[in-house]
This record gives C-alpha cells, structure tokens and sequence, in this order.
C-alpha cells in the first residue's frame, strides 16, 4: 500500500492498526471472517471505477466487456456451488437482497411470517424497528423455551392462521440446522412462497456441512461475507420461474450499478469455495463450534438448546451473575471479540441483553482447532469471572495475543 501511505499517512495508519487488532485477537463474532488475500485483492480491483446498471448483454452504459464477463462468471460459479437455476449478484448487502424479494413477491401490507428476532430471527424479517416490519406486516414465529428448537407447531398454526405471502426460514443467531422439508411443507399448506436467508450459514451449506434449502425454497438470499468468506455484499437464488421478478426488483426496482469490484472478489470466493479445502473448512468451524460448546458447557455455560450444531452458539449469562454487555465488554479487553444478545424469553433491554453470541467461522479460518478452543473456553470463563478486574483482564489479553501470533491470518499474513 506505498501509495495510500504516502498519500493519506492517517488513513494508513488506521488499516495498519485495524491488521494488528484482527491479528492479534480472537474474533467470535458469528457473522464476521478474514477474506483470502486474493478476494481482498479484487475488491480493491480498477472494477470499483466502473458503472453497468443491467444486466450483461443488456447494459444502459458502454465499455461493458469486462464487467460482463465478471458478472457472468461469479453467476456460472454461484450456480454450480449451490445448484441454483438463477442467480443475481448485484445486490449490495444482505438487507437490501432481502427488500429486493420482498419488493419481488409482496405489495405493501402483506403478511411475512419469520423468526422473531430476540429468538434468533432478523431485523429484515419484518421487525417494526425495520423497514420490513412498516411496510409489511411481519408475524413471527419463536424457539420453544425449554428446548431452544423452533417449535414447528407454531409455525404451521400461524401459518395457517396469517396466511403469509412469505414464509421466511433463517437466523443469525439459531445454533441448529433448519428442517427445510418442514418448512416447504408448511409453506405448500398455507400456499405461501418460502423464502430462505441462509446469510449466516451459506457457508456451510457451500461446504456441505449443513442441508442446502436450494432444492427446497421458491427463493434464497445470502451475505457473502459470513461463512462464505468472500466479499461484503449478497446474491439471491432463486427458481427460474422467478427470475425475471428477481432481476427487476434488484435493478431497476431497488438498486443504480451494481459494485462491479465486489462482483469481481465474489467470483474469486465462489472460486475458493469450490475447492476441496472448503468442505474442509467448513466442517471444521462446525467441529470447533461443537468443541468450543462442550468445553463451556462443562464450565457451568447455558448455552441455548444445550448445544450447536453449526457455526455458532448463544448463551444466556443469567446463571453467571453478568449481563451480556458486562460480558462483551469484559472480553473485548482480554482481547476475545463477540457481541451481546438477546435470548429466548429476554428479560432485559436489547441495548444490554441477557446473552452472547460466538461463532467459529474467522478463528477457524486462521486454523484453530480443538486444543484452541479448549483455551477460549477457559480464558471466556477466567473474563467473566474477573469480569471487574482489569489486571486479569489484561493478562488474559497477553496470553490471547501470544496464541494469536501463532496463526497467520489469511489475507493479511
Ligand atoms: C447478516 C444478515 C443479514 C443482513 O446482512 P447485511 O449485509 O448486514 O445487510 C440478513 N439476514 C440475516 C439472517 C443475516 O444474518
């Protein structure tokens, strides 16, 4: 980066500071990876100068050669990795993916049906904090208390009592698979389309370690920056009989040119994800994910529906004397990086829950394994304890920076 240094030494200084801090800590965020060095590359590719409102072969601009070739590429990919029989990549993230299918399927006022976002669920799923939940009438579904496992009886009752137009199945904060046969089922009963986001765990579909909805669902949305470990930004899925609704809800309907640089790292992830040493990866972050749940779990951790068997976990700290924010707050200065989260039955405020969130998606793209996770469990029960005390909190943090510095980073090392 010898231009951006000598051009803009402060900004500069902020990467350099921002590769050290992701370096030398232990990233439990679910829904956040380190991107290969060859993705990052082409996110900062000469495509972000480009402008192609369109479709290849049906641009509204000139000088699309490249761009098209790009897009058609990152399509063709998406396709064979996931068995879809359409793909858009334009849209910019995962929030504006979902308002492109419901601006496709729905006019304002019609019923969604999701999961209720304190259970796991997503501001999009028509939360009223979002705009999902103002211009669509969103009903939620929830985990049953006792067990932690969406209760599937409620879903079909209020399915059928709401009628949605759209049944939603996905999370990002759900440590169980999705029974995709169930939902289709349900979705058939009410005559509803059913909609997938399987943002946080396309990965893992990519890499076979979770059942792929693709077979099942009228359309899908993902992130492509979580599991999948590409680039910020989102595709959507979907059958063909849906396409033509699909494209013009992403462009014209919701969204100008697509980031042609962001298309450009998402072929290079889909690329990686294709490869044998993906389905590798991806059953190992389930595998530290269940590693890391039984080791807390034996240290006394509520860990909601008494286990994973994906990417992440949520704990509820009620039994541990500190709030969620304690927790995270806590954590972040022995050097472990996650969020606080709402958990079934929250008695809290959502701005300081009752819960945390981790996941294994970035520690075990640096290539963590069991003995690490055995020393995350350990160093998040030792933080929470000394949750007050600085020094230990700040011993942890060293001997957190000491493990790290054992693991090169992709992208960065
Ligand atoms: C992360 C996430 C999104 C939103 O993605 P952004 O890129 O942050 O807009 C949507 N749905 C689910 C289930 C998610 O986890």
């Amino acid at each position: 980066m010898s231009a951006l240094s000598t051009q803009d030494p402060a900004l500069f200084a902020m990467i350099r500071a921002e590769e050290a801090y992701q370096k030398s800590t232990i990233r439990l965020i679910a829904s956040e990876n380190y991107a290969s060095k060859a993705v990052l590359e082409a996110s900062g590719s000469v495509f972000a100068n480009k402008y192609s409102e369109g479709y290849a072969g049906a641009r509204y601009y000139q000088g699309q050669v490249n761009c098209d070739a790009v897009e058609l590429l990152a399509i063709e990919r998406a396709k064979k990795l996931f068995g879809a029989e359409h793909v858009n990549v334009q849209p910019y993230s995962g929030s504006p993916a979902n308002l492109a299918v419901y601006f496709a399927f729905c006019q304002p006022g019609d019923t969604i049906l999701g999961l209720n976002l304190s259970h796991g669920g997503h501001l999009t799923h028509g939360s009223k904090a979002s705009l999902t939940g103002k211009w669509l009438k969103g009903v939620h579904y929830s985990l049953d208390e006792k067990t932690g496992l969406i209760n599937y009886d409620e879903v079909r009752s209020l399915a059928l009592e709401h009628k949605p137009k759209l049944l939603i199945a996905g999370h990002s904060a759900y440590p169980r698979q999705l029974d995709f046969a169930r939902f289709r089922a349900i979705a058939d009963e009410c005559g509803a389309l059913l909609f997938v986001d399987m943002a946080h765990i396309s990965g893992l579909v990519a890499g076979g370690a979770h059942p792929s909805p693709i077979p099942y669902a009228d359309v899908v949305t993902t992130t492509t920056h979580k599991t999948l470990r590409g680039p910020r930004g989102a595709m959507i899925l979907c059958k063909e009989v849906h396409a033509k609704a699909i494209d013009k809800a992403v462009f014209p309907g919701l969204q100008g040119g697509p980031h042609n640089a962001t298309t450009a790292a998402l072929a290079v992830a889909l690329k990686e994800a294709l490869e044998p040493s993906f389905r590798t990866y991806a059953a190992n972050v389930v595998a530290n994910a269940k590693t890391l749940a039984a080791a807390l779990t034996k240290r006394g951790f509520n860990l909601i529906s008494g286990g994973t068997d994906n990417h992440l976990m949520l704990i509820d700290l009620n039994n541990k004397g500190v709030s969620g924010k304690i927790a995270a707050t806590a954590l972040e200065k022995a050097g472990i990086v996650l969020n606080y989260n709402t958990v079934p039955g929250e008695t809290r405020k959502a701005s300081d829950p009752s819960g945390i969130r981790l996941g294994t998606p970035a520690v075990t793209s640096r290539g963590f394994g069991a003995p690490e996770m055995e020393k995350i469990a350990t160093w998040i029960d030792r933080a929470l304890k000394a949750a007050e005390d600085e020094a230990e909190l700040g011993k942890i943090n060293a001997e957190v920076a000491a493990l790290c510095a054992k693991f090169p980073v992709p992208g960065l090392d």
